[in-house]
């Protein structure tokens, strides 16, 4: 069985078909509307059936529209950055220390 790529419309076979947003991409058809930069599945965002990338996806408050993400990662991601500033935090009370 195979499918049509929705961005350059020739043949997708099922092991290199991406399904997202309703339509088959090729796996490296699936790219940012603005840049042009390959996607994937936890990467992208969605607007309007359209991918983007993490750095071109419009602001969503403006639009009204209702947020798809790919995936969880973005809280992951927020998780992390807490760690590293606590992290950082412990280094800059260590150092202190140091100077009594
Ligand atoms: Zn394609
Ligand atoms: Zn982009």
């Amino acid at each position: 069985m195979s499918y049509k790529c929705f961005a350059c419309g020739k043949t997708v076979y099922q092991t290199e078909v991406l399904k997202i947003l309703g339509r088959e991409y090729h796996k490296r058809c699936f790219r940012c509307k603005v840049c042009n930069c390959v996607l994937n599945m936890k990467s992208y965002r969605a607007l309007d059936g359209n991918p983007y990338c993490r750095a071109h996806y419009p602001n969503v408050s403006e639009h009204g529209a209702q947020m798809n993400y790919g995936g969880e990662q973005q809280q992951e991601e927020k998780q992390e950055v807490q760690q590293e500033e606590q992290y950082q935090e412990e280094q800059q009370e260590e150092q202190q220390e140091e100077y009594y």
